[in-house]
């Protein structure tokens, strides 16, 4: 017979799975507003706190931080961006979002922010169980879904008024939806980033997006002394075959342009990721709801990833706020719809960046004279650089809660 522990309550009201950004900040903003919750999280505090991700904030995020009481350490120690630079036959073309649309954006590690927030949680006492994978919600159309999981080698159980999924890409609770009622939407690229952290300066004062022929490389940073570079690579790369001299010798051949010189450090991680963009519909099931990668992802390319988790966060907590304290589910109920549609905004903007920046094997000449076309529109034409810098500084929120 199954020996299920009861821990905590038998009945919370809301049951997060995940403690990335997605959870994190949905618990604290609830928390903000009197409301209880607990989160389960698979693996241990360091593990999550230490995850190098994003680093590239859209204002919409820094505005729900801080609005959040969360945006102390976000204020000293993040670097505003006033755009990006693209490189593109060798040149370098500064895009000056700051001039074009009075918006740059903000760069902060996503680990800050997750540390930020947990930290806040700690503070308050609040129920965050580590290394407690979740492995089964059910009766989701019921009132009270039950999430089952593992703590301490046991088998443990509890129930909840809203299960919220923020357990990312391969999370359980996306696939608990019946396939009959969840449509997905996925396109795998033929090629991934091999990402570099380095004890660096950074080589330009923005972050400097190029399309090469060799591939696509990224030149982003972190801190004023630590960089975050990307260069195309295949999905199987093997990094044992890129000594330290050999990624910078590529990035320098496709980062580079005439009196610019790449500044070198020491390397202190290597990885390699795959792109994809994917989303599914609807974001919600009975009570059970998805927010952030649980529900979408997108390539990198936009920087897109987080600043959707937390728009997702957002209208959920403003959503959860309404149902529970003043008993009104309208936005409740249009939840999935509000987050989707803004998705797909941001779906589209990744797909196309991605597409116009990276060199794809079954390229030929007009694909690639296409991409060339495009570039040198976005650089040279004020329009579109306006539609690009609104869409990279980010689509306006839908909903926000009141602090
Ligand atoms: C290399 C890289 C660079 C990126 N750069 C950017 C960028 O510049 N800007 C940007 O906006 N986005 C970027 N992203 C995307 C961004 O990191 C994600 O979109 C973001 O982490 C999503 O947050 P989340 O909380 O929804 O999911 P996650 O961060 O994936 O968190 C999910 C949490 O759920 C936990 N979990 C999973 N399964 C279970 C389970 N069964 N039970 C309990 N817990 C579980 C996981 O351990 C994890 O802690 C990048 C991603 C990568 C990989």
């Amino acid at each position: 017979m199954r020996n299920v522990q009861q821990r905590f309550k038998m009945h919370v009201p809301v049951a997060i799975i995940g403690a990335g950004p997605s959870g994190s900040l949905l618990a604290w903003m609830l928390r903000r507003k009197g409301i209880e919750s607990i989160v389960i999280e698979a693996r241990s505090r360091e593990y999550v706190e230490g995850r190098i991700r994003a680093g590239v904030l859209e204002q919409g995020t820094v505005d729900t931080l801080i609005a959040a009481g969360v945006g102390d350490r976000l204020k000293k120690e993040s670097l505003h961006h006033r755009g990006v630079c693209i490189g593109f036959k060798n040149e370098h073309y500064i895009l000056d979002f700051d001039k074009l649309i009075g918006r740059g954006v903000t760069v902060y590690g996503q680990q800050e922010i997750t540390k930020d927030l947990l930290s806040a949680l700690d503070r308050e006492n609040h129920n965050v169980l580590y290394e407690a994978p979740a492995t089964m919600v059910e009766d989701l159309e019921s009132e009270t879904p039950t999430l089952r999981y593992t703590y301490e080698g046991k088998e443990c159980e509890l129930t909840a008024d809203f299960i919220i999924g923020c357990d990312g890409f391969r999370g359980v609770s996306r696939q608990s939806i019946p396939a009959s009622v969840l449509k997905t939407h996925d396109l795998v690229y033929p090629f991934g980033w091999l990402g570099i952290l380095a004890n660096v300066k950074p080589s330009k004062e923005v972050a400097l997006f190029s399309h090469n022929d060799r591939g696509f490389a990224l030149l982003s940073m972190r801190s004023e002394s630590v960089g975050r570079l990307y260069l195309q690579c295949r999905n199987d790369e093997n990094l044992d075959e890129w000594r330290d001299d050999r990624i910078w010798d590529e990035l320098d051949a496709r980062l580079g342009a005439p009196g610019w010189t790449l500044e070198r450090g020491e390397i202190t991680q290597k990885d390699v990721t795959p792109l994809r963009s994917f989303f599914s519909e609807p974001m919600q099931h009975g009570r059970l709801f998805l927010a952030g990668d649980a529900a979408h992802i997108v390539p990198p390319t936009g920087a897109k990833g987080l600043n959707s988790a937390v728009a997702d966060i957002n209208v959920l907590a403003a959503a959860l706020i309404n149902r529970i304290q003043n008993d009104d589910e309208t936005l409740l109920r249009d939840y999935s719809d509000i987050a989707l549609s803004r998705n797909w905004q941001v779906q589209r903007f990744s797909w196309s960046n991605t597409a116009m920046y990276h060199i794809f094997p079954e390229s030929n000449s007009f694909t690639r004279r296409m991409q060339d076309a495009q570039l040198e529109y976005l650089v040279s034409d004020e329009t579109a650089q306006i539609l690009y810098a609104q869409n990279h500084t980010g689509l306006p929120f839908a909903h926000k809660p009141e602090f």
